[in-house]
This record gives structure tokens, sequence and C-alpha cells, in this order.
């Protein structure tokens, strides 16, 4: 007849009131986004996703009246919306800068090309200038060779 063993019987609740799931785990919240649930909490297995079968389940939340759902449904489908919108835009941006970008690259690359141009023009010239001296130090030595020749 003793009055202290007050603790919750449920035996899925762990030491500090958070429950363990079936397989061990701790179990972890999640917020329903159904049309009958939509915006209630629930307590699962964490490895749900992964496919593991422990089935634990546990509702957190009451259930929330009818208006309070029919609410809670149209601002998710308008946050649903809003989320796809965000992401097209998001989407467009990132094309936007690629362009600007590309833009600049080949801006760049033109300008390289102008450069490039200017020392082929130079080097052309430079060669230009070389052939026609070393003609003009053949002909002054075949000059003072003549010269040489003479005296
Ligand atoms: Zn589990």
């Amino acid at each position: 007849m003793s009055s202290s063993s007050y603790h919750s019987s449920s035996s899925s609740t762990g030491g500090h009131g958070w429950p363990n799931c079936k397989c061990g785990s701790k179990a972890v919240m999640e917020t329903s986004w159904t049309d009958d649930n939509p915006g209630r909490r629930f307590l699962g297995c964490r490895h749900f996703r992964e496919g593991r079968k422990c089935k634990f389940f546990e509702w957190v939340d009451d259930e929330i009246c009818k208006r309070g759902k029919a609410v809670i449904i149209a601002l998710r489908n308008e946050n649903i919306k809003l989320k796809l919108k965000m992401k097209q835009c998001t989407a467009m941006e990132m094309k936007t800068e690629e362009y600007v970008t590309m833009e600049s690259k080949v801006k760049q690359y033109e300008k390289d090309l102008q450069t490039m141009e200017l020392r082929v023009q130079k080097l052309v010239k430079d060669e230009k200038f070389w052939k026609s001296s070393t003609c003009i130090v053949v002909v002054l030595l075949v000059v003072c060779l003549a010269k040489l020749w003479d005296v």
C-alpha cells in the first residue's frame, strides 16, 4: 500500500522522462504535416527512415480542432508554394551569376588576345629589323673587306 511508486507505468519512458523506443534508442520528436494531423508533434523511432520496423509511435500534442486544422493546412500549402518559388528564384539568380562570370571571363580572354596580337606584331617588326640590319652589316663587311683588299 505504498504511495511512493507514482512513476508512469509506461515501459517506454526512460530515466529522465524522455522515452526510449522499442529498439532501445532514444525516441525523436517530429511534426506531422498530414491533412489529418497538421502541425501535431509525435515521438517516433529515430531509425524509422532507415527502414527499421520497431514501430514505436506516440502523439505528444492533442488533436486540434477542425478550424485549427484548416488554417494550418492552408498555411502549410502556402509555405510549400513559397518554398518552390524561392527555389526557382535562386536557380535564376545562379544562372544570372553564371552568365556574369562567363561574360567577365570572355572580356579577360579578349584582353589577353589583344595583348598577344600586340606581342606578335612587335615580334614581326623585330624580326624585320634584325633581317635588315643583318643585311646592312654584311654589306658593310663586304665594303670594308673590299677596301682592305684594295690597300
Ligand atoms: Zn526504434
